[in-house]
């Protein structure tokens, strides 16, 4: 039986693919950006929260919305053995505010500032990029209205990315209004696009019925073109919606962040209100959405807890490793070549437990070390392994220099070899 993985998935391997386009799928890679981005989240003031793949299916469909892509299209929802309508996490901030309400973290929190690396899951169909399991860096923050939470929050991201480093960055804003408001915008739109309704696609007239607003998301040129002098958002967002978004792009200002407004960032969940975003890599001629958020002021009281403010994003994990692989950066990666390789020589009923005991010895100092468990492997058999995972010293165990309590030690770049007290060993590798 050859199995094989789902269409839309894929697997992050210890080792550089062969196929240049799947360098990303390499898992140091995928270490680095995750580390950077706790390390950012760290120096922010955010702090970790872990949530279930699994959530009730009604948290989706009701926060998430109805109408929307995600939730009639692409969940992975399903009856689980005690028939309870279950749904595997399509997005990261509903569970989060979920766990928040369940745990009381609201109550002891003022203002609390979250950060998590999730999987989400939706039945995506084969655009690029695009996957049926894909990873979200995120963060979220409760309890704010400011609009300095707004950009503390921007910032965060857009740092992340120069850390990794992305340096062209294009910051697009938007503000939605809040739900009054969004409802006056969603006639003018309708009624700007009733004219020329039938020029458009099946998609766009299905989006017309059930969520206008979602029009301006259209990738479609003709469409785009249509869209060129719809009403814009931001002509009809509420008096106070409108100064919160003058007092973010005053702040982006003072931070010296450049930003690009978007009358077309709608972005594509129902529970957004007032500041919509989105950062872009422009270093490639193509602009990739590298990942983008919101404001969402109803969503905490919408998931049954108290009205409560909120803010956050979420930053595709794939979407950024394929750019840096197309721009050809390489973040920081960790060392995982083994410092040291035990290779034996002689008779295994002598050498082997010898070797077991220093590996044992090594590691427990800190030292990361391996040996060739091949059974019978040759000398130049396990040199040779050793060679293949990068390893940086040999330590030669033969019958007479156990005898002797004595090892050989090989610089490999040099191919130096001394003679060393297995006494000594430990100290002397960790001071080389
Ligand atoms: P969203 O949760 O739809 O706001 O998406 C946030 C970010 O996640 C996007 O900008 C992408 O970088 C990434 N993303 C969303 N859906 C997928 C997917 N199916 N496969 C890969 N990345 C995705």
């Amino acid at each position: 039986m050859n199995y094989k993985r789902l269409t839309n998935f894929y697997d992050v391997l210890p080792i550089l693919p062969d196929k240049p386009e799947d360098s990303w799928k390499q898992s140091v890679k995928w270490r680095a950006v995750e580390e950077t981005f706790r390390e950012t989240c760290r120096r922010f003031g955010y702090r970790e929260i872990r949530t279930p793949m699994l959530e009730e299916t009604a948290l989706f469909t009701r926060s998430v919305g109805e109408a929307t892509d995600i939730v009639s299209k692409e969940m992975y929802s399903f009856l689980d053995k005690g028939e309870h309508a279950v749904t595997l996490k399509p997005e990261g901030t509903a569970p989060v505010v979920r766990a928040c309400i369940e745990n009381g973290l609201f109550a002891t929190n003022p203002v609390l500032k979250l950060y998590y690396q999730s999987q989400h899951f939706r039945y995506e169909h084969g655009q690029k990029g695009r996957y049926r399991q894909h990873q979200q860096l995120g963060a979220e923050v409760f309890g704010s209205a400011d609009p300095a939470i707004d950009a503390e929050v921007i910032l965060l991201a857009m740092e992340f990315y120069r850390q990794v480093g992305i340096t062209e960055q294009t910051l697009k804003v938007n503000s939605l209004g809040i739900s009054e408001s969004r409802a006056i915008y969603r006639e003018k739109l309708k009624e700007f696009v009733r004219p020329f309704l039938g020029k458009m696609s099946k998609e766009a007239q299905n989006r017309f019925e059930i969520n206008p607003l979602r029009l301006l998301d259209t990738k479609d040129e003709n469409e785009i073109e249509l869209l060129a002098d719809a009403p814009k958002l931001l002509d009809s967002v509420d008096a106070e919606s409108r100064a919160h978004f003058d007092t973010l792009l005053s702040y982006l200002d003072t931070a010296g962040v450049p930003y690009v407004i978007d009358h077309r960032l709608v972005r594509g969940f129902d529970y957004y209100t007032r500041t919509t975003f989105e950062i872009v890599s422009d270093n490639l001629g193509a602009q990739n959405a590298l990942g983008g958020g919101g404001r969402y002021d109803q969503l905490v009281e919408q998931c049954g807890g108290l009205p409560l403010p909120g803010i956050g994003f979420g930053l595709g994990t794939e979407r950024l490793l394929l750019v840096l692989d197309a721009l050809g950066i390489m973040p920081e990666l960790a060392d995982e070549r083994p410092t040291a390789f035990v290779v034996t020589l002689g008779n295994a009923a002598v050498t082997r437990p010898a070797a077991v005991k220093i590996l044992q010895e090594l590691r427990q100092a800190g030292i990361a070390s391996d040996m060739d468990y091949r059974p019978g492997s040759k000398f130049g058999a396990q040199a040779k392994r050793a060679d293949d995972l990068g390893a940086r010293y040999l330590v030669i165990l033969g019958e007479d220099e156990i005898a002797k309590g004595t090892a050989g030690l090989r610089n490999q770049a040099t191919k130096e070899q001394k003679e060393i007290a297995l006494t000594e060993l430990t100290q002397t590798l960790l001071s080389l």
